[in-house]
């Protein structure tokens, strides 16, 4: 499918959201699934090629768009995007991935992992239930190095406070001097804090390949058993 670059939006200093428009036509998504998106001819080249894959940031309920969010370190493919002018043309493929909310789910109480930019989904999920007035029962532990590097903050702060069973916990591993939030490593004592007793809960991870093998070592530490556990791994990170 054709779509057309329509806005770039900063969120924080090296995190960028890239909305395309759909040109009229629908784009069948579940909120938590990714697509493959294809440049014709990049102005920037790198080694990875012209293809890359990304969560698919916004939610269905955002109509006549699609958008990914991304962080900016400079490869061919990133740049050409972001100094593309409004209108650029590029191809998406069918979404696709498992990472998504299954039936009968929005009943049970899930706990979402996030590493910086892994949060990509979760802001989809969480929206989509939102906007749906679904309510889901979520605690959301989410891990940044600063405060400035939470990415979709005000818009996860405000969805809680509509969301009354959304607890969202910011982490932060290299915390600013005056952060009166949480602090810490992803480690087994934060863990333990914010999940006593994880009998029965739904796990989800989402981040770099590193971060979610870290994150689900522990999780088995502290008593999670393996099919309680989901995970999406940002391969090229
Ligand atoms: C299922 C799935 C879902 C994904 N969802 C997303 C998503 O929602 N958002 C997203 O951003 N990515 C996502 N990715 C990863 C995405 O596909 C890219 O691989 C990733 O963004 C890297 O992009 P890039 O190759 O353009 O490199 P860039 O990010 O532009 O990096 C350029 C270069 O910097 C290097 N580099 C990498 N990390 C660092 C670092 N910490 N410091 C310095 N240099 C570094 C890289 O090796 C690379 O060569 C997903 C991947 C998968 C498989």
């Amino acid at each position: 499918m054709r779509i057309r670059l329509k806005e770039r939006r900063p969120e924080t200093t090296d995190v960028m959201s890239f909305i395309f428009d759909l040109g009229g036509k629908q784009l069948e998504y579940r909120p938590g699934q990714i697509l493959h998106y294809e440049l014709d001819t990049p102005a920037f080249h790198d080694e990875r090629g012209n293809n890359r894959h990304f969560t698919i940031s916004s939610s269905p309920t955002e109509e006549g768009i699609v958008m990914f969010t991304t962080r900016i370190r400079g490869s061919g493919f990133k740049e050409t995007l972001r100094q593309a002018p409004v209108g650029y043309e590029l191809t998406c493929e069918t979404p696709e991935g498992e990472f998504i909310l299954r039936q009968g789910e929005t009943r049970i109480r899930h706990v979402f992992i996030a590493g910086g930019i892994g949060i990509t989904p979760y802001r989809s999920i969480l929206r989509y239930a939102a906007d749906m007035n679904e309510p889901l029962n979520v605690l959301m532990l989410y891990f940044n190095r600063s405060s400035a590097d939470i990415i979709f903050r005000r818009e996860l702060e405000s969805i809680a406070l509509q969301m009354p069973q959304f607890s969202l916990v910011n982490v932060l591993t290299e915390p600013e001097k005056g952060w009166k939030g949480e602090h810490g490593k992803l480690g087994e004592t934060i863990l333990r804090k914010w999940i006593p007793d994880p009998g029965g809960l739904s796990f989800w991870v989402s981040g770099s390949p590193g971060m979610v093998s870290t994150c689900r070592e522990l999780l088995e530490l502290i008593g999670v058993k393996e099919q309680n556990i989901r995970t999406e791994r940002f391969m090229g990170y």
